[in-house]
């Protein structure tokens, strides 16, 4: 629990501070995840944590964040980002992976955290290469909601239980469009098991991907509006990994954010 208030020695409780820095805006913005980025500022900010976003589009530096988010894009803005993130960008987000920090990608910009992804024209892009996951266009659209449960590793990692105790279902919504296939190699983990829907590919029943804390996946929605457990594990991650101890969150109201999680539950998948 953040002491909002002062403390037994009256010093004022430390306010945290979250960077958060979001990867191309503009060029991948189609489907709506920058609701993710609100999502994060606001559950934050009624932490009293201050918050700063950063932004990097084409041809300008990345800043340095507390936070990554990536969210996702057409075939033919993932060309142009692709050459964009070639090289020092890529190096880059590599080494803020391997030191712990916290970044969300969601479909187009988790295909490019890959080692590649070919598109629907043969157009092999290279992939920054924090997730050891490749993807090839396939021949269908894979669209509609979808219904994940959290893989054993990422579920250790996320208190699973407390929203088991509350009766919520432990399940994570969301909505995804993509062709992409996506395929994981050894060096990553499925973030989840499909309950519901297709997933990485359709084929293994896999959703998503982890190495670290770098969370990959196909949620669209936007996903964390209604999945305030993942927003929450999220910002207490990156400032844990920031502040080098752990960094546990006052509890919010989230029973709109729960309704509006399980009525998908309940209306599309009769859950
Ligand atoms: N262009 C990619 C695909 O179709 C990613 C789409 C997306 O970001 N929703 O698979």
């Amino acid at each position: 629990m953040i002491n909002s208030g002062n403390n037994m020695d009256n010093k004022p409780a430390q306010q945290h501070k979250l960077t958060i820095t979001y990867l191309y805006p503009v060029s991948m913005s189609t489907y709506g995840d920058r609701g993710n980025v609100l999502t994060l500022l606001r559950r934050a900010e009624w932490r009293g944590i201050a918050v700063h976003i950063k932004t990097a589009e084409i041809g300008e530096r990345i800043p340095m964040g507390d936070l990554y988010f990536f969210g996702g894009g057409q075939d033919h803005a993932q060309i142009v980002v692709a050459q964009d993130l070639a090289g020092e960008k890529s190096a880059f987000l590599r080494a803020e992976a391997e030191a712990g920090k916290v970044m969300l990608a969601i479909c187009g910009g988790y295909q490019l955290l890959g080692t590649s992804y070919t598109d629907g024209q043969g157009n092999v892009l290279p992939g920054v290469g924090i997730l050891d996951a490749r993807t090839v266009a396939g021949a269908k659209r894979m669209i509609g909601d979808i219904a994940v449960m959290p893989s054993d590793e990422f579920a250790a990692r996320f208190s699973r239980e407390q929203y088991e105790a509350s009766g919520r279902a432990a399940l994570i919504i969301g909505f995804e469009n993509h062709s992409g296939k996506t395929f994981i190699g050894h060096n990553a983990k499925p973030f989840a098991r499909v309950q519901r829907g297709s997933g990485n590919n359709g084929e293994d029943g896999t959703e998503g991907a982890l190495y670290k804390n770098v969370l990959g996946c196909y949620m669209h929605g936007s996903l964390l509006p209604k999945n305030p457990h993942l927003a929450d594990f999220l910002i207490s991650t990156a400032l844990a990994v920031k502040e080098g101890k752990p960094a546990p969150l006052s509890s919010l109201d989230d029973n709109i954010e729960w309704a509006a999680h399980d009525r998908v539950l309940s209306a599309k998948f009769g859950l």
